[in-house]
């Protein structure tokens, strides 16, 4: 069965692409629009991976991996932050809050889901990426 995955992103057209993409390859996809809609969709869906975008309202990304590290749950469940940023450091700091990855913006619609599926167990994978590969 194909990961479910959780996108919280507060930019609908950004939002809307990475939904697009995924569940073109198969995925199943849930989204939250800010990072304490995040949070709350995370526990209650207890998706298979977290895309989550770094600059939000209210809680941002790394408010968000914070939150999520605190349950155990959520140990064996990658965070993908998608950022902006594009900082000497960032990668540093992005990985050490627990992020497991991250994408830099815009969004590149030939590599996305690749990238995406690499963090998942390959009985998670969308048949349509591993036909791909
Ligand atoms: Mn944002």
């Amino acid at each position: 069965m194909s990961a479910r995955i959780l996108i919280v992103e507060d930019n609908r057209v950004n939002l809307e692409l990475v939904e697009y993409l995924l569940k073109a390859f198969g995925y199943a996809t849930f989204a939250a629009m800010d990072g304490q809609e995040g949070v709350r969709a995370a526990k209650e869906m207890h998706p298979d991976l977290i895309i989550c975008d770094l600059q939000m309202p209210i809680m941002n990304g790394f408010e968000v991996m914070r939150e999520l590290n605190k349950d155990p749950l959520f140990r064996q469940v990658p965070v993908i932050a998608v950022t902006a940023l594009s900082m000497p450091g960032d990668r540093e700091k992005i990985l050490s809050a627990g992020f497991k990855g991250y994408l830099s913006k815009p969004i590149d619609p030939e590599t996305f889901v690749q990238t995406i599926t690499k963090f998942l167990p390959p009985e998670l994978r969308a048949q349509k990426v591993q036909r791909i590969n």
